[in-house]
C-alpha cells in the first residue's frame, strides 16, 4: 500500500490550522483533512460519537486506537469515493497526529513531506481566539476556562513531542500571529515547491489537450514516482 503524501500542520489550539487548512483545502492540488472536524461530524448516538463527546468536553485527547482506526476508515471512504485523489491531491492534515504514539501508528499511512508549525509565542493571545472561536461556532470543548487551559496542557505535554518524530529538515516554522492572509503567505511559500515537486501542476493536468499533456495526466493516475517524474520532463520539452 502506497502512504498518502502529507503536509502536516501543527500548531497549538487557536494558531490557525484549521483556518489555513481550509483555505488551502479550496486551492487544486490540495485536500485538507481536519481530525477534529471528523470527529465534531459523528453522529453523537454512536458509541464512538459518545466517547469523543466524553474526551473533548474535558479537553482530552480521544484514546489513540479509536482516533486511528476512525481516521484511516474515513480516508479510505473519501479515497474510495474520490473525493480525495492521492495521485493528484497532496493531502494537508490538522489535529493529527495529537501525540507520539499517534505518529508512530501513522507512520505506515503516511509520506510526511512538511511540517508546518505554527508558531505562537503569546499564550494568552491564543487563549483569547479560543475564546471567541467558542462563541462563534458555539464549540463546548471552548467554552469553559479550565477546559481551555487542559486542552494547552494537553498540547504541551503529549502533543508537542510530535516534533520529536520528524527530521528537523522537514519542520518548517511559521509565525502564526499575523493575519490569515500573511500567515497564509508564508504557508504557501513552503508547500507550492512541495507541490510542483511530487506532483504535476494542478493547471497542466486539467489542459489536456496535446497528447503530451494526456500521457502526464496517465503517469500521474499511475501511482509511480519514477513515472511521474519522466512525464513532467517530457512535458516540459
Ligand atoms: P483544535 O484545532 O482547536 O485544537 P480540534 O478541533 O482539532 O481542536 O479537536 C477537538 C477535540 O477533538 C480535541 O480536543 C480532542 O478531544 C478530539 N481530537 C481531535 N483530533 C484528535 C486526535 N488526533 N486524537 C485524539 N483526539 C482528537
Amino acid at each position: 500500500m502506497s502512504r498518502y503524501k502529507t503536509i502536516l500542520l501543527f500548531g497549538a489550539p487557536g494558531a490557525g490550522k484549521g483556518t489555513q487548512g481550509k483555505i488551502l483545502g479550496n486551492i487544486p492540488g490540495f485536500y485538507h483533512l481536519s481530525c477534529g472536524e471528523v470527529f465534531r461530524s459523528l453522529d453523537m448516538g454512536t458509541k464512538l460519537g459518545r466517547v469523543f463527546l466524553e474526551f473533548s468536553s474535558k479537553g482530552l485527547l480521544v484514546p489513540d486506537d479509536a482516533t486511528i482506526q476512525m481516521w484511516h476508515q474515513n480516508m479510505h471512504a473519501r479515497t474510495v469515493l474520490a473525493i480525495y485523489k492521492p495521485n493528484v491531491d497532496l493531502l494537508v492534515l490538522d489535529g493529527i497526529p495529537r501525540n507520539v504514539n499517534q505518529a508512530k501508528l501513522l507512520a505506515k499511512h503516511l509520506d510526511v513531506l512538511k511540517v508546518i508549525h505554527l508558531m505562537c509565542p503569546d499564550k494568552e493571545k491564543m487563549m483569547e481566539r479560543l475564546r471567541r472561536r467558542a462563541i462563534k461556532e458555539n464549540r463546548a470543548d471552548d467554552a469553559k476556562e479550565d477546559v481551555i487551559r487542559r486542552r494547552w496542557g494537553v498540547y504541551e505535554d503529549e502533543t508537542f513531542p510530535v516534533l520529536e518524530c520528524y527530521p528537523k529538515h522537514l519542520i518548517a516554522e511559521v509565525d502564526a500571529m499575523g493575519s490569515p492572509a500573511e500567515v497564509l503567505g508564508k504557508i504557501l511559500g513552503i508547500v507550492v515547491p512541495v507541490q510542483n515537486e511530487h506532483y504535476l501542476s494542478p493547471a497542466n493536468a486539467d489542459s489536456a489537450t496535446d497528447s503530451r499533456n494526456v500521457a502526464c495526466k496517465t503517469a500521474v493516475r499511475a501511482s509511480s514516482n519514477g513515472v511521474k517524474h519522466t512525464a513532467k520532463k517530457a512535458s516540459r520539452k
